[in-house]
């Protein structure tokens, strides 16, 4: 199938491409890797009139470090967060994350910010966001604000972006050295979206766990920060007991859907084996 007929505008900066977004309105979507959006369209899920290719906006494009935080333009790739010296130093979760995303081809076009900002609860990046206390820039016709990416979504494909407001740069700030990481994603074959997946950060010190942060993907509406979960591991060697514990609090706020990746009980029971799988793997992988 192929798209309906649509009108194609390629801006050069954030603020004409804000002026169109505004003056077109609903009718309006922007356009950065095209790999959820027009798969939509071919499906008449999304039939926009207007499409605002951000391709053209250089603004929106690079990897920058922030006093103590990295800066990633919206319009990166996941390719060039895979080959950026920057990001493997101080994020290798966003590598790992990045990696388990669709194929080579999705990770050519496909950006982080049309990642995080689609809402769709099967993306890899948004749980990731959450557990990296990311937040993100929207730019507006009523100025800038910057949005925390924990109360950010709110429902699938229901984020507080407001109309006419363009994501333009993802924050994180930088964590301690000798963090551990891992994430977790269990996916029926290569390409798939998570049938369930967990990001884990955290430090250790003389063997326990001194800080926490636990993300889930595909596991509710939206991607979950599961902090009791995250509170039952701090102090703990992370033994076989806590693990559980950990997973058991993190099965108690998902709510899957049940589809073709499986019923909600399965689910829920790989969800909480995911929460341990990364506990574990980011304990080992802790200085
Ligand atoms: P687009 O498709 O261009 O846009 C997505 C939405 O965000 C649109 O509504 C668009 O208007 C809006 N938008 C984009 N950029 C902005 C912006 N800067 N400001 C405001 N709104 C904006 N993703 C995963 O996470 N995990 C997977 O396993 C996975 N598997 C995939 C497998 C296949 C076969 C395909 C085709 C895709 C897969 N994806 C997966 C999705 C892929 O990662 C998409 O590239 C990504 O979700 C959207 O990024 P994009 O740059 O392509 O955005």
């Amino acid at each position: 199938m192929i798209p309906g007929a649509f009108n194609y505008h390629c801006p050069s900066t954030v603020a004409d491409a804000v002026a169109l977004l505004s003056s077109l309105g609903d009718e309006a979507r922007p356009l950065a890797g095209g790999h959820s959006l027009i798969p939509m369209m071919k499906l008449r899920l999304a039939t926009p009139e207007h499409l605002i290719d951000l391709h053209g906006i250089a603004s929106l494009k690079g990897i920058r470090q922030e006093a103590d935080r990295l800066v990633i333009g919206a319009m990166t790739t996941q390719h060039e967060l895979l080959a950026s010296p920057e990001v493997s130093a101080a994020f290798p979760i966003l590598k790992e994350t990045a990696l388990l995303i669709a194929d080579p081809q999705v990770r050519y076009r496909g950006t982080l910010g049309g990642n995080v900002v689609n809402g769709d609860p099967g993306n890899d990046m948004p749980a990731l966001m959450m557990t990296l206390h990311a937040s993100y820039r929207l730019e507006g016709p009523d100025g800038v604000r910057d949005v925390a990416a924990s109360d950010f979504y709110q429902g699938a494909y229901f984020t507080a972006l407001e109309p006419g407001e363009l994501l333009t740069a993802i924050t994180i700030p930088f964590t301690a050295s000798g963090h551990g990481y891992a994430y977790e994603k269990l996916k029926r074959k290569v390409g798939d979206y998570a049938t369930a997946a967990a990001a884990v950060m955290l430090t250790m010190a003389n063997g326990k766990v001194e800080s926490c942060s636990i993300g889930l993907t595909n596991l509710s509406d939206t991607p979950l920060l599961a902090e009791a979960a995250a509170d039952a591991v701090i102090g703990t060697g992370l033994d076989d007991d806590t693990l559980k514990k950990a997973s058991e609090r993190a099965q108690e706020i998902m709510s899957p859907a049940a589809d073709a990746r499986g019923p909600v009980e399965y689910r829920k029971h790989v969800g909480g084996i995911m929460v341990m799988r990364a506990l574990k793997r980011a304990a080992a992988r802790a200085a």
